[in-house]
């Protein structure tokens, strides 16, 4: 872009002796924020005066971690406000730099931004009382992530010149934030934020840094420690704090945290990475169900680049038809019979055989992918329950039920796709119903009201997948516009032996029926639970106990089995040995 350089006005007093005052740090900018003019001052704080600098973008001044800051505070003079204030760290000649503050204004009249600054007297590696505000988080006060890599950078230095330092980075994040932030409401949410921040501070020495990485995710850093049993101490300590629940104004809320954490090794080479790799362990620490941690190794690196691999393979799949719908069946628990099927997604990899969605579906998730995977699963569920009802005519409709994702439900073409998709396959809406999860609904719960009030509006039939797992469930169970209510395995699995469990899924079953849903109570494996849940009132049942889920030409065996025996698909399965029951159609898990 081409700078037209403009005379300042002579209202401003860049050509008079105030420019040349000792102390007076000014510059004028043009409308590009190109440095139009410079005073004397600079050369004692930068290094760098005016023949240096004239014509160079103000912003090659600020550190690159300060810029977009910097960059959004600029772009509101003129027409927010029309000063400016904010503090950056700015890069002198030796390549260190300065903390300093400044006040930017613009002279309409002639397009030019007159800067002032002065020193903010800090140091950069003081504490961080006396930060200036573009390294601190406003929430919570902490130092923020361009200050912690900066410091993590500093002792990556220091441990190049002294071996015998050592030190290290810890990882650490709230576990299940984003349902407790949109179950209890951001306002709760930043107040949990604001205490974890009080007590990361009180678990670690004055001398280590805490800081806010960004949402919940918090970094540590520890220097001159022993070896690594200090950052696993320091964990432990902050876990033990997180065991008594948080008083947020009326709640009591109960978190957990999760970390991972590497320690410096000369393999680093940039603060970053070491950042990514306590990351990295962190993420193994909440895969293992939360409130643990986990050490950085080699492994784990290797781990996420497989991931990455799956990544690449993954938006592949499609266009080459690797994915197959297998079917598992839903049976009405009073007569046995069968009423439906649950279409999941099975991944044939050409190398690594049939992945299952547990290990694919996150992934698909984070990269948007799973809104083309969603599309065709519809797709394929619709069409094969058309044709199975097209063959079947005799027999009740079965109706087929797909999972849908948080991504997909606020996906604008859910609506549009779901009735084309109807439309071509010829299913009524009546026999199609959707399965979201509630940690899905509970992303952004408001808004996933008000779309699945819009799918039901097409008449097709709508789910609550997982129940149970997410965090205030029952309190809003009413206000959701759902048909059924699915119970989560992790609660029918022990519901014949332990009296929590039992209490909970009665309790489930009370409320449900008193808002007139039905319930599916998902993973019955064994007789004695399907006994129970009978008793208990549940109405129908999917599980191993009855098949797995299977492919579609094995699902339509099971529908003629339904047909010819009636209320029989359980007795088949029961007279077969655990083993058997397990391997029944299902060609390979
Ligand atoms: P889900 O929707 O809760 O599906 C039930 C899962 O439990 C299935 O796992 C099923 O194979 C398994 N299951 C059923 N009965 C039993 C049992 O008796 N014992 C045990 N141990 N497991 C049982 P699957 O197929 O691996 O799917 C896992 C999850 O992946 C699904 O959970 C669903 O959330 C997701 N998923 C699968 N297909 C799709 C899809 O097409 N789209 C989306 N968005 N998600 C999908
Ligand atoms: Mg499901
Ligand atoms: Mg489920």
């Amino acid at each position: 872009m081409m700078t037209v350089y403009r005379k300042p006005p002579q209202s401003f007093p860049a050509g008079s002796a105030f420019f040349r005052l000792p102390g007076a740090l000014l510059m004028v900018l043009d409308e590009n924020w190109s440095i139009q003019m410079m005073s004397e001052s600079w050369r004692e704080v930068l290094g760098r005066g005016q023949e240096e600098l004239r014509w160079r973008p103000f912003i090659e001044v600020v550190h690159e971690l300060d810029r977009e800051d910097v960059i959004d505070r600029l772009c509101r003079i003129g027409e927010e406000l029309s000063t400016v204030r904010f503090s950056c760290r700015c890069r002198k000649a030796d390549g260190t730099y300065v903390g300093l503050a400044w006040g930017v204004s613009l002279d309409p009249d002639h397009m030019l931004f007159y800067a002032a600054a002065h020193e903010t007297g800090v140091n950069l590696s003081e504490q961080e009382a006396r930060l200036p505000e573009v390294f601190v988080d406003g929430l919570t006060g902490l130092p923020n992530r361009g200050l912690f890599l900066d410091r993590v950078t500093h002792a990556m230095q220091r441990a190049q010149r002294n071996k015998q330092m050592r030190f290290a980075v810890i990882h650490c994040g709230v576990d299940r934030f984003s349902v407790i932030n949109h179950s209890l409401g951001n306002r709760i949410g930043d107040l949990l934020l604001i205490e974890i921040a009080n007590l990361l501070r009180r678990s670690t020495r004055p001398t280590d840094m805490v800081a806010r990485l960004g949402g919940d995710e918090f970094g540590i850093l520890l220097e001159d420690i022993k070896d690594a049993t200090s950052p696993v101490r320091v964990i432990k300590r902050l876990q033990e704090n997180c065991v008594l629940p948080f008083r947020l104004h009326e709640h009591e809320v109960f978190a957990s945290m999760s970390a991972g954490m590497t320690l410096g090794s000369a393999q680093y080479e940039h603060a970053d990475l070491m950042l990514r790799d306590a990351n990295m362990a962190m993420t193994r620490a909440k895969a293992q169900g939360g409130g643990g941690y986990a050490m950085f190794d080699r492994g784990m690196h290797e781990e996420a680049l497989r991931r990455l691999d799956l990544e690449l393979d993954l938006r592949r799949a499609l266009e080459r038809q690797q994915f197959e719908a297998y079917y598992q069946p839903i049976v009405r628990l009073r007569d046995m019979r069968l009423v439906g099927f649950e279409a999941l997604v099975r991944w044939n990899h050409p190398e690594r055989g049939l992945i299952s969605p547990a290990e694919f579906i996150p992934l698909a998730e984070e990269s948007g992918l799973i809104v083309q995977i969603g599309r065709w699963m519809l797709e394929q569920a619709c069409a094969q329950m058309r044709r199975w009802q097209r063959a079947f005519p005799r027999r009740p409709a079965l109706t087929v039920s797909v999972n849908l994702s948080a991504r997909q439900l606020m996906h604008p073409d859910l609506l549009p796709d779901i009735r084309r998709t109807l439309r071509e396959s010829g299913l009524s809406p009546r026999h199609l119903k959707l399965e979201i999860t509630e940690s899905a609904m509970m992303e952004d719960a408001e808004r996933a009201i008000e779309l699945l009030e819009a799918l039901k509006r097409t008449r097709l039939k709508l789910m609550l997948d997982d129940f149970g797992t997410g965090y205030s469930s029952l309190s809003y169970l009413h206000r959701l516009p759902i048909d059924t209510v699915k119970v989560d395995r992790s609660f029918i699995m022990h519901v014949h032996e332990k009296a929590a469990d039992r209490s909970f899924v009665e309790t489930i079953l009370e409320l449900a029926h008193k808002l007139g849903r039905e319930v599916v109570c998902e993973g019955v494996e064994l007789p004695a639970q399907e006994a129970l849940l009978r008793r208990l009132g549940a109405e129908f049942a999917q599980g191993y106990l009855y098949s797995r889920p299977v492919t579609a030409a094995h699902a339509e065996m099971l529908i003629i089995d339904d047909l010819e025996n009636p209320g029989r698909l359980l007795g088949k399965a029961r007279g077969a040995s655990p083993a058997q029951r397990m391997d029944l159609p299902e060609r390979a898990t």
